[in-house]
C-alpha cells in the first residue's frame, strides 16, 4: 500500500432484484465512490452507470458450467485489490447472502486479514412479492414463509433438500428452480403440497419486463412452458398467491407491458422517462442529440463585457439558461450586473431554469414557439436584445426583431451534437418489433435520430414506429421524416406530453397492433 493511504476494503453489497432504483443509499453511495467494481451477471447496467467513469469494472458472471476455480479467482481478485488500498465494490444480485455465496467471499476475505461490510439488498423473493402483487404473509393467509433453492448443490448428494420441511410453510419462495420446474413439481407433490395450491412464477422481477404466470401446482409446469417462462424466475406457492388477483398494481399501469423510446440529450432525458416508467412503460434512452461547448466563446464573452449595453435577455431553453450563467463567473460577472436587463423566457421549463437562480422572469410567451414570443415583446420597450442559445437554431425570433427595428446579438452557448450511446439497445428492440412509441421533444432529435439510422433497413424499423412530438414544430419535422405523429399534447411541456401519451394508450388496450 502507498504511504498515507487508507488501507483498502471490500463491501459486499446487493444490487436489488433488478430494477436499479431499488439498490439500498448505502449501496449506490458506495458504488458511486467505487475503485473497483466486481459484478455478477443479474446486475442491472444501469445501476452500474452509477459507478465513476475510471472505475475498473469486473464482471464476473458465472454461467452455469463454467470453471469451477471462478469462486476463488473472484476471491483473489477483491483481496489483491483491496491489499492495494482500493475501496472495492463486490456487487450481487438481490441480497449478496442469499443464494449469493457473499458468505463464502466473506469467509476467505476474514482468513486474508481484509476489512470488509456487507450491505443488504431486496432480494429476489422480496422484489417479485411486491412486484407481483403477493404479500408474502397475510393475517389469515400464511403466517410463514420459507426461501429456499430448488437447485440441489451439484457437489452435495442428491436429496440434500429436506422438501417436507418446506411445504409446512404458509408460504414457499424457490429460486433457481425453473429448468428443473416439472421435477421440483413432483417433489413438492410427494412431500404432501396439495396439488390446488396456487403457484405463481415470477421472471425478471422489478424490471419493465417482468412476466408473471400463475396457475394452481398441478399444471403450473406446463403453463410456464407454454407462456416461455425461463430463468431467472422464483415461484412463490402458496395461499397468499391469490391475492395476486385484486392486487397487481404493476401490471394494471397505463403503460404497463409498453416500450417507449425517449430522445433527449443525455442530461435531460430522466424527467420524461421517469415519468413514463412511473406509469409503468419500459423506457430506451436513446440520447439523439449530446451537448457539448459552442465551437467559440468568443461572441459571448464580448457580449458580456458589454453588458450593461442590452434591454433585453432572451432564453429559448432552459440548456440556454445553464450553459450561459455557467460562463459568467469564468468572466468574472456576478448575477447582480444583470441589474435593469428584462429576462424573457421561451416556455415554463426555461423560466424555472432563470427563476430558481433567484432572477425574475419578464413575460414567459403563452406559446412555446420562438413566434409567441414577438406578441410579448411588443407589449414591451425594446432596445438592445441578447439571445444565448444552441449554435443552431431556427432564425425567426431576431430576423423578426430585426426587421422591426431592434439591434440583436445572438450567441451561441451550447452545440447539439449526435451522441450513439443507446443506440444497440434501441437497435435490437426495433428489431424484435418491441417499440410501441418514439418519443420527440425538438426538430433536433428528430433529424438526429433519423442520423443515427442511417442504414435503409433501420430507417424503415424506426418510421414504422409511430412518434409522440412535444409540440407543432417537432411534429413537422417528424412528419418530414417520414414519421407517422400519433401523439403531441396541446401543450408542449414534458408533463403534457407524457399525459398524453397515457391518453392515448389507455384509448388502446394494451395487445393492441403496432400502429393504431
Ligand atoms: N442473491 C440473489 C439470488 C441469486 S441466485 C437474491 O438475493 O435475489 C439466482 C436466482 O435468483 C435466480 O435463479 C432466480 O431464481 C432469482 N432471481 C434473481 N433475480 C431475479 C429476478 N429479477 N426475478 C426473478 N428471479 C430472480
Amino acid at each position: 500500500m502507498p504511504a498515507g493511504r487508507r488501507p483498502g476494503k471490500v463491501y459486499l453489497v446487493g444490487a436489488g432484484p433488478g430494477d436499479p432504483d431499488l439498490i439500498t443509499v448505502r449501496g449506490r453511495d458506495l458504488l458511486s465512490r467505487a475503485d473497483v467494481v466486481i459484478h455478477d451477471a443479474l446486475v442491472s447496467p444501469a445501476l452500474l452507470g452509477a459507478a465513476r467513469a475510471d472505475v475498473e469494472r469486473i464482471d464476473a458472471g458465472k454461467k452455469p458450467g463454467a470453471r469451477r476455480d471462478t469462486q476463488s479467482a473472484v476471491n483473489r481478485m477483491m483481496i489483491a485489490r483491496a491489499r492495494s488500498g482500493r475501496r472495492v465494490v463486490r456487487l450481487k444480485g438481490g441480497d449478496p447472502c442469499l443464494f449469493g455465496r457473499a458468505g463464502e467471499e466473506a469467509e476467505a476475505l476474514a482468513r486474508a486479514g481484509v476489512p470488509f461490510e456487507v450491505v443488504p439488498g431486496v432480494t429476489a423473493a422480496l422484489g417479485a412479492a411486491a412486484a407481483a402483487g403477493i404479500p408474502l404473509t397475510h393475517r389469515r393467509l400464511a403466517s410463514s414463509v420459507v426461501l429456499a433453492t430448488g437447485h440441489e448443490d451439484p457437489a452435495k448428494p442428491p436429496g440434500s433438500i429436506d422438501w417436507k420441511a418446506l411445504v409446512g410453510a404458509g408460504t414457499l419462495v424457490l429460486y433457481m428452480g425453473v429448468k428443473r420446474l416439472e421435477g421440483i413439481v413432483s417433489r413438492l407433490l410427494a412431500a404432501g403440497l396439495d396439488p390446488g395450491t396456487p403457484v405463481a412464477l415470477v421472471r425478471w422481477a422489478t424490471r419493465p419486463d417482468q412476466q408473471v404466470v400463475t396457475a394452481p401446482l398441478r399444471t403450473i409446469a406446463v403453463r410456464a412452458r407454454l407462456a416461455g417462462i425461463r430463468p431467472p424466475a422464483v415461484l412463490i406457492a402458496g395461499r397468499v398467491v391469490r391475492l395476486r388477483r385484486r392486487l397487481d398494481w404493476a401490471g394494471r399501469r397505463p403503460l404497463s407491458g409498453r416500450t417507449i423510446v425517449v430522445t433527449r440529450a443525455k442530461d435531460q432525458a430522466r424527467f420524461l422517462s421517469d415519468l413514463l416508467k412511473e406509469d409503468g412503460a419500459r423506457v430506451l434512452e436513446a440520447p439523439a442529440i449530446r451537448l457539448a461547448p459552442p465551437l467559440s466563446w468568443a461572441p459571448l464573452d464580448a457580449a458580456l463585457r458589454r453588458l450593461e449595453t442590452y434591454r433585453l435577455i432572451i432564453f429559448t431553453s432552459a440548456n440556454g439558461v445553464e450553459r450561459f450563467f455557467a460562463r459568467l463567473p469564468e468572466k468574472g460577472i456576478d448575477v447582480r450586473d444583470l441589474k435593469g436587463i428584462e429576462i424573457v423566457a421561451i416556455g415554463p421549463a426555461t423560466a424555472a431554469a432563470v427563476t430558481t437562480r433567484g432572477l425574475r422572469v419578464a413575460a414567459v410567451p403563452d406559446e412555446y414557439r420562438a413566434e409567441g414570443i414577438l406578441k410579448t415583446l411588443r407589449a414591451m420597450e425594446v432596445g438592445r436584445v441578447l439571445i444565448p442559445r444552441a449554435a443552431a437554431a431556427r432564425d425567426v425570433l431576431p430576423r423578426v426583431l430585426r426587421e422591426r427595428g431592434a439591434p440583436v446579438d445572438v450567441v451561441p452557448v451550447y452545440r447539439a451534437l449526435p451522441a450513439r450511446e443507446g443506440m444497440k439497445e434501441v437497435s435490437a428492440a426495433l428489431r424484435a418489433g418491441e417499440v410501441d412509441l418514439i418519443t420527440f421533444t425538438s426538430s433536433s432529435t428528430v433529424t438526429h435520430l433519423i442520423d443515427r439510422f442511417r442504414g435503409p433497413g433501420d430507417v424503415r424499423l424506426v418510421r414504422a414506429v409511430p412518434a409522440a412530438a412535444i409540440g407543432p414544430i417537432t411534429a413537422r419535422t417528424a412528419r418530414q421524416c417520414g414519421f407517422r405523429v400519433a401523439v403531441m399534447p396541446r401543450q408542449s411541456t414534458i408533463p403534457a406530453l407524457a399525459a398524453a401519451i397515457v391518453r392515448r394508450f389507455k384509448n388502446s388496450p394494451s395487445g393492441t397492433p403496432r400502429g393504431w
